[in-house]
């Protein structure tokens, strides 16, 4: 069994094998922060995120590099319109973007290069590039990437640099040589941010900082390179460009995007209003629900948003835990034993699990698979012994790991979910809760009426209402989301 993932450089599906083996080096196009991140953004960085997981589960150590845009055209208009500097503006979304991230369980990159922080090193290849004959300074400061140097100009977005040069335009006031030409540096306008360089003050284009940060980090050439397919064309084609150019050597091995999500068939943009930020996501649903949502399709596919679309995968988690709850539970009074027959099935079904995710990712077919296996063992779940139950929850739990799913323990579920208003009585084990709908709603509402004698300060009579429901088998715990209860 090994790793294949497929590469938009060849239009292929490729067994992976990094540079320097048990190493993977790994980059991925961060946000450019002028705004909420929203659901397109959580779908991208999923996935990677399932890819990061999935090649540190298989063994290897993963430097992971994924920066930040903080200075650009969108940061600086948005800083003219409320004025305020466009730092602020960086500094604003870049923590909404942290947040999500945190929340959503994504493990952290190594290093988060931001671009205003790499000045001098984008410089440094800028100029390499002028020297070299790749680039060219106009009047005004600006310099530019002649496309038509690099001979090899399309290779990633399949497209003939002809065509591509019929179809661009120079904009009014642009001084390049070829409609193509894309700007490496921006001479500084009035009240803009600026840093000096070779060719007065100005700040950097876009694409150059992905180059000189990736290079900078995981050298000239790393193995895998990720973005949103919407960065095939023109950011990673002059990504390559640039960086090939100045290096003489392959920029990234493989080419790994991750394709759009839609709302009713239809791109997300700000143009049709459709956009919808993580934190409302977030709101409603739990952070698995959300991670299991944008995994459900296969990753190069597009993937349709809606607000059923997050019930059916609440449906599927809850579904999920609640065999596993109920296995943990039955394991606390479960007979001694050895491990017999199902760990063969266990095993079998963690092989179709990673073989699934091996086959470039191919998480809808893990998730069946995962699912298949719940349902499988659960129809035994009474007859095994501890060893067997225990076996079979950390299997699940270990292999879950790698879609960012099934880590929570039954109290922080059941948090989660209180948390957001949701019924948590589908997840909980029968063996806790064997209550008609009338008991359920009589606890709860004894619990709202021991919270406004809380919050009067009547402790002693919240606490002896706590201590008659002990005695009926009833377990209050105070949480910082609310008290939740579970019968002992
Ligand atoms: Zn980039």
């Amino acid at each position: 069994m090994s790793l294949k993932i497929y590469n938009t450089l060849s239009r292929k599906k490729e067994p992976f094998i990094p540079i320097e083996d048990k190493i993977v080096r790994a980059y991925f196009c961060g946000p450019t922060v002028q705004d909420e991140p929203h659901i397109g953004h959580a779908r991208a960085y999923i996935t990677f995120d399932v890819l990061i997981r999935l090649l540190t589960y298989l063994g290897y150590k993963v430097k992971y590099v994924r920066n930040i845009t903080d200075i650009d055209d969108k940061i600086i208009k948005k800083a003219f319109e409320q004025g305020v500097s466009p730092f602020e503006i960086a500094e604003k979304y870049f923590r909404a973007f942290y947040d999500a991230t945190k929340e959503l369980g994504l493990i952290p990159p190594n290093i988060e290069p931001r671009a205003t922080g790499h000045i001098p090193e984008i410089i440094e290849l800028i100029e390499k590039l002028i020297e070299r004959g790749y680039a060219y300074v106009t009047k005004s400061g600006d310099v530019y990437f002649d496309v038509t140097k690099f001979k090899e100009y399309g290779k990633l977005s399949k497209q003939r640099i002809q065509d591509l040069i019929a179809g661009a335009r120079i904009e009014p006031g642009e001084e390049k040589r070829n409609p193509l030409d894309f700007a490496l540096w921006k001479h500084a306008k009035p009240g803009e941010p600026s840093w000096r360089s070779p060719w007065g003050r100005g700040r950097p284009g876009w694409h150059i900082e992905c180059s000189a940060m990736s290079m900078k980090y995981l050298g000239e050439t790393f193995d895998i390179h990720g973005g949103g397919a919407d960065l095939v064309f023109p950011h990673h084609e002059n990504e390559i460009a640039q960086s090939e150019a100045a290096t003489g050597k392959k920029f990234a091995n493989y080419w790994f995007h991750v394709g759009l999500v839609t709302i009713k068939k239809e791109k997300i943009s700000k143009s049709l209003g459709n956009i919808i930020p993580i934190r409302e996501v977030l709101r409603k649903y739990d952070p698995e629900t959300i991670r299991l949502w944008a995994i459900q399709a296969h990753y190069r596919k597009p993937l349709e948003f809606s607000w059923d679309q997050l019930d059916q995968n609440e449906k599927i988690l809850d579904d999920l835990y609640a065999v596993i709850f109920r296995a943990e539970s039955l394991s606390k009074n479960a007979k001694d034993g050895k491990i017999g027959e199902i760990k063969k099935l266990i095993e079998e079904y963690k092989q179709r699990f990673l073989e699934a995710l091996m086959d470039d990712l191919n998480t809808p077919r893990a998730i069946s698979v995962l699912r298949q296996m719940i349902r499988e063992v659960e129809k035994d779940l009474d007859k095994l012994n501890k060893a067997e139950l225990s076996f079979y929850v950390k299997t699940v739990r270990e292999i879950g790991w790698i879609l960012g799913i099934l880590q929570q323990s039954l109290d922080d579920r059941v948090i989660e979910k209180k948390k957001r208003g949701k019924n948590i009585s589908n997840i909980i084990p029968d063996k806790y809760l064997k209550l008609d709908d009338i008991s359920e709603n009589l606890i709860e509402l004894i619990i709202d009426i021991r919270d406004k004698l809380r919050k009067m300060k009547i402790y002693e009579l919240a606490d002896e209402i706590r201590n008659r429901l002990r005695k009926l088998g009833i377990i209050l715990e105070d949480t910082k989301e609310g008290t939740i209860w579970k019968l002992s």
